[in-house]
């Protein structure tokens, strides 16, 4: 069995890593100069999208050898929308770094590999397919999945963002869903450490999202940001990518294609979310190249979570700031701490069961 995986990121790289593990070595092509070779990014990883894990750092080292650092755990979660605001407390989850950082979740992860990447890797699909007997697409988007028409777009989704440097309290996380700042999107503040934190502005691309203008949007949140945080918050780096692709995919494994990670559809369409995902589908496509499971089963709760996730995101596209201001008042006290700690049901699951017959599903999978 010869493997190729395409993409060290997330997935290709917790394949790999579960591969060696068992004692087979597989290929890697990297089409960047080295792993995380791209812009720097604070990311989260909630515990209330990983249910029924509680805290997926400990869940990954015990459960699969795979060990991840994060920059910090978040002990604290501030919720603003135009009018209200709701501050959630206790063990939520951790703050990570990604991109070109020595400790970013892809570095630690090249770190633990003993296989030599092959980078700036210009191969195709198609070459890998005819010279490997079994290929893993970890390619961090949906675009090779759709060539091969094996991919469902659901959305798409403009993201600014741009590292600031500041004082900040590296426990705690801030998001803003406010329709002012971000139509039918969201906005985040996650720090890097006491000086340093990420914001990030992401907007879905609704038909009526298209005359809006990213960059004025960025400069009122940015300005926003400013005024609440009384800082000067000066930017030292920053990004922005247009029409990020968010879908799933209809066969995790084609013959003996595997598509994983974002390439299958982790990412979530309500926020975003995918990192835990990712990792998880990496390893699961090792299971099933090591004859330990099959891929297609064991990525049914993900694939199951997806649609959840789908319907939670077209209920906030037929939502008003009225709206939005509502769900953050009952947020705050008694039953926002309810729903980020709870252990007996999974919230997306309830949420979604909820809204499903109001919502009218663009695109989705009826269950
Ligand atoms: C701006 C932003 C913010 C996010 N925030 C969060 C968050 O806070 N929490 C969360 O859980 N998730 C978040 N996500 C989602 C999360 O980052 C992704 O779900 C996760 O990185 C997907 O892992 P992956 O392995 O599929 O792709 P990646 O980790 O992106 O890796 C893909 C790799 O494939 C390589 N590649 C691409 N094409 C080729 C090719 N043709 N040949 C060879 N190599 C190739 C790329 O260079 C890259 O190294 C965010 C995503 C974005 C874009």
């Amino acid at each position: 069995m010869d493997i190729a995986i395409m993409g060290a990121g997330l997935s290709g790289l917790a394949c790999a890593i579960t591969l060696e593990k068992n004692g087979i070595y597989p290929t890697i092509f990297e089409k960047r100069s080295k792993v995380g070779d791209r812009f720097v990014n604070g990311e989260i990883l909630l515990s209330i999208f990983a249910f029924p894990v509680h805290d997926c750092i400990a869940s990954l080292s015990e459960e699969y050898e795979i060990y991840l650092k994060p920059t910090s755990s978040i002990q604290r979660l501030e919720l603003y929308s135009k009018n209200e605001k709701a501050f959630i407390e206790g063990h939520l989850g951790f703050t990570n770094i990604r991109g070109r950082e020595h400790d970013s979740y892809e570095s630690q992860l090249g770190r633990q590999l003993k296989t030599s990447i092959h980078f700036n890797s210009e191969e195709t699909y198609e070459q890998l397919l005819s010279n490997y007997s079994h290929v893993v697409m970890a390619t961090g988007d949906g675009s090779y999945a759709k060539e091969t028409k094996n991919f469902r777009e659901d959305l798409t989704v403009s993201i600014k963002g741009a590292t600031i440097e500041g004082s900040f309290d590296r426990y705690s996380v801030m998001a803003w869903i406010d329709y002012d700042l971000a139509p039918y999107g969201y906005c985040f503040l996650i720090p890097y450490s006491k000086t340093e934190a990420n914001i990030s502005i992401a907007v879905p691309d609704l038909e009526g999202n298209y005359a809006l203008d990213m960059t004025k949007l960025w400069d009122s949140f940015y300005q926003m940001v400013r005024s609440q945080l009384k800082q000067a918050i000066p930017i030292t780096d920053q990004f922005h990518i247009t029409k990020y692709p968010i879908g799933i995919c209809n066969s995790a494994r084609v013959g003996n294609t595997f598509y994983t990670g974002n390439c299958f559809g982790t990412m979530m369409p309500f926020m975003g979310f995918g990192q835990y995902a990712a990792i998880l589908s990496g390893i699961y496509t090792a299971y099933d190249l090591c004859g330990l499971g099959s891929y297609e089963e064991l990525m049914k709760p993900f694939r199951a979570s997806y649609e959840d996730s789908l319907v939670l995101r077209r209920a906030m596209e037929q939502l008003s700031n009225e709206g939005l201001d509502r769900i953050i008042r009952s947020l705050q006290g008694y039953w926002g701490h309810k729903l980020f700690h709870t252990k007996r049901i999974n919230p997306l699951k309830v949420a979604s069961y909820l809204l499903r017959p109001y919502i009218h599903m663009k695109g989705a999978a009826s269950k």
